[in-house]
Parts: C-alpha cells; structure tokens; sequence
C-alpha cells in the first residue's frame, strides 16, 4: 500500500485497471481523421486539464491527475517514459472528460493522442479527432476566421474534401499539420464564424463523375490558377484544369517583386550541377497555359543550364519568390529583379478571389463552382465513412 502511495505520490500516475486495448467503439462519431501532429520528438511537453488515461497495447490502463505537468520521453525500443513510469509504445491518452482538451507542447488537442515510435529512437503524436472538429482546427491558419462566412463555407467543403481524399487506412496517419497537405494547429482557437462556416456544410464534399476530387488551394492565384497536371503531373480532370479569376487583383499578393542577387543564383545552379563561374542572363524558358514558368534557363560561362521553376520558386521563396507566374525578370546592379503575380502554387480554390466573390455576394456554392468547375457537392456516404474508421495497430 506505501509502495502504490509512493507511486502516486512521486510518479502522479496509477496503474487503473486491465481492459481491453484501444476500444474501437470511442467517438460519438465514426468519422475520425488521424493527424500526424508531431514527429521526432526528444521530449513532449504535456499538461493535462482534466483526468487523463494512457493506455497501453497490452490494456493497462493509468491515470494522469489533472492539472498537471508531464514529461514525455523515448525510453528506448518500443518503451516511452511518462515523467518516470515506463510504457510499452503506442500509448494512447485520452480525457477523463470527453470533451475535455490534453495541451501538448503548448497546443490544445481534443481529439485521442497517440504516442507512437518514430525513427532515431524518438516519438511520434498522432491525434485522432472527428473530422468535423479537425476542420475547426484547419479553417482559422488556412483562411482568416474573420473573412465572410460564405468564403469560410467554401473552405470548409474544400479541407473535408481534401482531408477525405488523404485518408488511406494502410498508413500511420492520414494527414500532417503542415503547409505540406494542410495547417492543423490543434483546438484552441475557436471561432464562431469557423463554427457556423463547418456546421453548415457537415459532412459535404466536392466530386466529379462520382469520385472525391483532390480539392488543392491556395493563397492568390494572380488572375489565373492553373492546372493540376501542370503543376503535378496529376491526371487531369475538368475541376483542376484552371480557370480565370477576376476577383483576386485587389489582393496585396496580387503582384510582387523580388531581388535575387547573382551570387545566390549562381550557387542555385552549382547546387543543380552546373559548373559554372559566372551568370549572363536568366529567362523563362517554357510557360505553362496559365502563363506560369514550367522551366528557368540560365545562361553561364559554361553553357546553358534548366532548371524546373517549381524547384526555382521553393529554393528562392524566402526572397519574395511567391510562385512560379513570373512576368518580367529585370537585369539590376548585381542581381536580377523578378516580377510576378499570386501566391502558392495556384491549383484549385483561390483564397483571396473566395474571399472577395463573397465579398461581392456570392455563396460557397458559386464559389465552389467557379473554382472547380464542374465538382459536384455531394454528401459523404457510407463508402467514404469506412474510410476514416478507426484503424487499430
Ligand atoms: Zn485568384
């Protein structure tokens, strides 16, 4: 008895009970979606509101007190510390209070928290939410809460259509939190108009000849997205072949102007290969049909050298390079001025024209429409439930 005490005590933690592993049966709704939150940690950061579980794979079950600071470390193999109680990895956490959120390296989560092993002996978090309740974490960093409800609609019915198509039962997760696919920071910051923005559109999403589109996105197209295929490769289909957009030329990210001096150019290309010492002039060397650079020449000292412009626009992006739409590059003292319009890589929905057709009265359905012609607004139906049902590994 002194002993369990002492581990209460010292360890805040205490063995509950043996049950079943990781019911299957725990959302109130079936439709989850599991978010890859955080990756190669050394060292989570966890505080707890309410009572907290962590379960382990062979169903022993603790408790973490609530309100209370953990530290979260990889033992080593397949074993993750809990401050100094040691549990076979994945560990799930979920709240004594359903609704309750667990905070993790300083971001609230509501959904279950999973601890699993990642690579270099360090730790993974993967969260698993309804997706409903995911979108309220997506909507406020991929568009601003405080834009019109009928742009907020549209992104809504765009992020559960993408989030959707990502899932894929055979893999860890289904979806990161990053600009890479799309930013999820967790559910602290709710919003009414997010709220309204998700709860009116449940459950819909975008097709097209009755399968889920790949719904892309991005900040500013510049007057015209492009296509998916020329941006990817992707097969392309009617909804993602580009389009005209008037609606975004009041936009800050309508047009911008980046310098880019000769030596930072030229090391570009060394580190593509070419031997050069010495730049003579750099061009768009083909366009796609939305007026986008498909490829950058460079002409040197040691010949001529191409390079794709997606890989020119990723490497330079910190100097202003917003996307690949280059209209005019201006030789200047020591460097080149490029010159070019929108933001992001321009497939899809554009966010600032979404905001300004609402502005101008338009709802999300004509949004939709405008930015993936031919998508048709469908419900999920029970195919794609089986989807996002709970995986259990
Ligand atoms: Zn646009």
């Amino acid at each position: 008895m002194i002993f369990l005490l002492k581990i209460f005590l010292l360890l805040r933690f205490f063995i509950f009970s043996a049950g079943t592993a990781f019911p299957a049966d725990m959302g109130i709704d079936s439709h989850t979606i599991r978010v890859s939150i955080f990756q190669k940690q050394i060292s989570l950061k966890l505080r707890t509101h309410s009572k907290v579980y962590a379960l382990d794979p062979s169903g022993r079950k603790y408790m973490l007190l609530g309100n209370s600071n953990y530290e979260i470390k990889p033992g080593g193999g397949d074993i993750v510390l809990i401050t100094r109680q040691a549990l076979k990895l994945p560990v799930k956490l979920f709240s004594m209070d359903g609704d309750d959120r667990i905070n993790i390296n300083g971001k609230a989560y509501k959904g279950d928290i999973y601890i699993k092993p990642d690579t270099d002996d360090r730790l993974a978090v993967v969260e698993e939410i309804p997706l409903e309740e995911y979108l309220y974490g997506v909507l406020p960093f991929e568009m601003s809460s405080s834009w019109p409800l009928e742009a907020l609609k549209a992104q809504a019915v765009a992020s559960r259509t993408f989030a959707i198509k990502n899932m894929s039962p055979s893999k860890e997760y289904d979806i990161t939190s990053g600009i890479e696919t799309q930013v999820y920071n967790g559910s602290a910051k709710l919003d009414a108009g997010v709220i309204s923005a998700v709860n009116s559109t449940r459950g819909e999403i975008l097709k097209y000849n009755g399968k889920i589109i790949t719904a892309f996105f991005h900040a500013c197209c510049g007057g015209r997205t492009t296509s998916v295929s020329s941006a990817w490769g992707e097969g392309l289909i009617k909804p993602l072949y580009g389009a005209g957009d008037p609606f975004c030329k009041n936009s800050p990210n309508y047009s911008w102007q980046a310098y880019i001096p000769k030596k930072e150019l030229l090391s570009f290309i060394q580190k593509k290969g070419s031997t050069a010492l010495k730049l003579k002039s750099v061009r768009i060397l083909k366009k796609d049909r939305s007026g986008r650079a498909v490829s950058v020449r460079f002409v040197t000292d040691s010949g001529g050298h191409t390079v794709p412009a997606r890989d020119f626009r990723r490497h330079f992006g910190e100097y202003g390079l917003k996307s690949t739409f280059i209209i005019r590059i201006t030789p200047v003292k020591s460097g080149y001025q490029f010159a070019g319009r929108g933001w992001g890589h321009g497939v899809g929905m554009c966010q600032e024209g979404a905001k300004q057709m609402a502005i101008n009265g338009r709802n999300y359905k004509r949004i939709l429409n405008h930015y993936y012609p031919g998508a048709k607004i469908e419900n999920i139906h029970a195919k794609e439930r089986l989807q996002g049902d709970k995986v259990i590994r």
